[in-house]
């Protein structure tokens, strides 16, 4: 196994896939390592993408589509049903399983090397304590690869970072427990997405329930320690919420993980090292959504390892453009988002209750999520400017 690389990409999820396949168009030799057995499996996630955003990155292959959404309804404490206009939202529940094995397949007829069951243990660093590669577990043994460039696309529970000696270490308040069947067997509007707010669900968080196809669904919730009662984790909000709303309901698979649900890391690169994806905590920390943006991560990753491995003198240039591209791209905006969150998810159930009232009595032609948010705004009226950074995507 040849031991030089270009450059090493670590993780083999949207972010690693992506970083890769980017790599490798500027004709660099790319390897990615995978802790896992198999590609994409197993699922830790609700599977929920915006259609064009998703579709704007790659040639979508109808297999991986469960099912098209349209249609959003909030669902309060007091078990009232907020629908919004129609077609405010244009979403697809993937088959996340079948779309990161293809994707994977893709890189690898690009000219990707990928290699499963090989768990990145440590960066290696040369005399002058620049990062120069990885040490790697693979069946039982220890080997050393080296590269140009490394990409840490090792998720929410990413090491190198901290190893690269970037802070990236996560208050427990902004990182989210979340927990999620999928279930057979249900009875559920195919094109809707359903969330439910308040502390009696999924308190510092939300449930949601995403339809599959097949009558399937993903039925999952986040919650935050500080604002749930004591003794109790997701799993059991989760357990109430199955026999409250789908007590027949068959468990096909049942995850549980982590979400960073915080702004994005500041520091994305050192020398000869660049972060994508849940390990630079890229999620959208309102909704916990982070499939597109570690995919465009993994892209602008790609592209600028590339860039550097032809033009070493220019790295820097290279690595501080990608810093500032995520931060526009979407690092702003997590910032708004941000501030919301933490206003909303500590909101009662009495407020939930209320500010739905008012956004019912919306004509549902009217009822964007800006009119939701308005409500809120109107309550705290100290958080307009956020509420408008976020929605103009600033
Ligand atoms: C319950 C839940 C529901 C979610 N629902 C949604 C949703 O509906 N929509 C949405 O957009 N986002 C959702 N998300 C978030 C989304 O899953 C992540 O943002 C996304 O997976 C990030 O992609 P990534 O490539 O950065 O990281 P990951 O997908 O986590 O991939 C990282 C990969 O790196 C590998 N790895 C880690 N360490 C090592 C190592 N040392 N050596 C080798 N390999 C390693 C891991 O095995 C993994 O395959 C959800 C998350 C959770 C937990």
């Amino acid at each position: 196994m040849k031991r030089d690389w270009d450059i090493i990409v670590v993780g083999g999820g949207p972010a690693g896939i992506f970083a890769a396949l980017e790599a490798v168009k500027s004709g660099a030799s790319v390897l990615l390592f995978e802790r896992k057995r198999e590609m994409g499996v197993p699922v830790r996630c609700g599977e929920a993408v915006g259609k064009v955003d998703f579709c704007s990155y790659m040639d979508v292959d109808p297999r991986w589509i469960s099912s098209e959404v349209n249609t959003f309804i909030m669902v309060l404490p007091n078990g009232k049903e907020v629908k919004l206009k129609s077609n405010i939202y244009e979403g697809y529940i993937i088959n996340r399983d079948l779309f990161e094995y293809d994707m994977a397949a893709r890189a690898a007829e690009q000219g990707t090397c990928i290699r499963m069951r090989c768990n990145v243990r440590e960066l290696l660093k040369n005399a002058a304590g620049e990062i120069c590669g990885v040490k790697v577990e693979e069946r039982g043994e220890l080997q050393e690869y080296y590269a140009k460039v490394l990409i840490a696309a090792d998720g929410v529970e990413s090491r190198l970072a901290r190893q690269a000696e970037i802070d990236s270490v996560l208050k427990m308040k902004d990182i989210e427990p979340c927990v999620q069947a999928t279930v057979s067997g249900v009875d559920i509007p195919e094109k809707a997405l359903y969330l439910y707010v308040g502390t009696c669900y999924a308190p510092g968080g939300y449930a949601w329930v995403f339809p599959k196809a097949n009558r399937c669904a993903n039925v999952g919730l986040g919650i935050n320690g500080k604002y749930s009662e004591k003794n109790r984790n997701a799993e059991s909000y989760l357990r109430d919420f199955l026999k409250r709303f789908f007590p027949d309901a068959a468990v096909q698979r049942y995850i549980a993980a982590g979400v960073p649900v915080t702004t994005n890391l500041k520091v994305l690169s050192s020398p000869n090292f660049l972060i994508a994806g849940d390990a630079g905590h890229m999620v959208n920390p309102l909704n916990g959504g982070g499939i597109t943006h570690a995919i465009k991560s993994g892209i602008l990753a790609g592209k600028a390892a590339g860039e550097a491995c032809k033009k070493p003198e220019k790295m820097q240039a290279f690595f501080d453009h990608y810093e500032k591209s995520i931060y526009r791209n979407f690092g702003k905006n997590h910032e708004s988002q941000y501030r919301i969150k933490e206003l909303v998810y500590q909101m009662s159930d009495e407020e939930y209750n209320r500010i739905g009232e008012e956004v019912l009595k919306i004509d549902i032609r009217k009822r964007s999520f800006l009119a939701v948010f308005r409500q809120v705004v109107k309550q705290h009226p100290g958080f307009l400017a956020d509420v408008m950074r976020a929605f103009a995507g600033i």
